[in-house]
């Protein structure tokens, strides 16, 4: 095709965006895993709050090899209760994130029927259901009743479209980092341990590490050949 013919082609019109938040929490209530980047470290740590984040935060292995620091969905008590009753070894089993998908964000108060952590909301929940993959924007929840409705100002919509386009960039940056801060935190929390149990065996009296010793030494025995 010649140059003035690919002029004359009529352009592909893109189809404008029109979102207005409607603050149904829909998205909070069926949200599933959300990724974690190194701007919600930064900004909790800023703010003084990021210990309140840390027991929800999971690194979680993808199937591919990858890892991502995600907030893990709660399961919900009762199921968990249920379960339990039923099948005792359950206590101990990590729940797949695989059946969290659409699970409640822990942050999500129920009761209150509100965030509890708006205000430090992670980078995924200020650009929702907007997402930038590097080239292009896509919605990722057509059933969120905010797509399609007008009362959001070009201002509004532009700060959206940039903080889609930082939660890309955020991600790139912690998913290089954060294999190698995972090692790190890894071999810290097992020297951590070994200190601590090398303390404890101090502490034991003798009789008491010879009845330790002789628990764990039938726990290795080796079954008969
Ligand atoms: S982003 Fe969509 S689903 Fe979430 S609160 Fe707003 S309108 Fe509701
Ligand atoms: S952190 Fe807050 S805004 Fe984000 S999904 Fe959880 S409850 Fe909703």
């Amino acid at each position: 095709m010649s140059e003035s013919e690919e002029e004359s082609k009529p352009k592909k019109k893109r189809a404008k965006f029109r979102f207005k938040c409607q603050r149904c929490d829909q998205c909070c209530l069926t949200r599933g895993p959300i990724p974690i980047t190194l701007w919600d470290l930064e900004m909790w740590a800023r703010n003084q709050v990021l210990s309140n984040f840390l027991p929800y935060l999971e690194v979680y292995t993808k199937p591919d090899g990858g890892v991502d620091l995600i907030i893990k969905p709660l399961t919900e008590s009762e199921d968990k209760e249920k379960n339990i009753q039923e099948n005792p070894e359950e206590a101990f089993k990590e729940t797949p994130i695989e059946e969290l998908l659409d699970k409640k964000c822990p942050l999500y108060s129920k009761d209150q029927e509100q965030c509890l952590v708006y205000e430090n909301r992670p980078l995924s929940c200020r650009t929702y259901p907007l997402e930038y993959d590097g080239k292009n924007f896509s919605i990722v929840d057509l059933d969120c009743p905010g797509i399609g409705e007008e009362g959001m100002t070009k201002e509004e919509l532009k700060e959206m479209r940039d903080t889609a386009k930082t939660m890309n960039y955020e991600l790139t940056r912690i998913r290089i980092g954060l294999p190698v801060l995972n090692q790190i935190i890894s071999r810290k929390v097992m020297m951590d341990l070994m200190r601590q149990n090398m303390q404890a065996m101090s502490q034991m009296s003798d009789e008491d590490k010879a009845k330790l010793n002789d628990i764990l030494g039938k726990g290795q025995e080796q079954p008969p050949s």
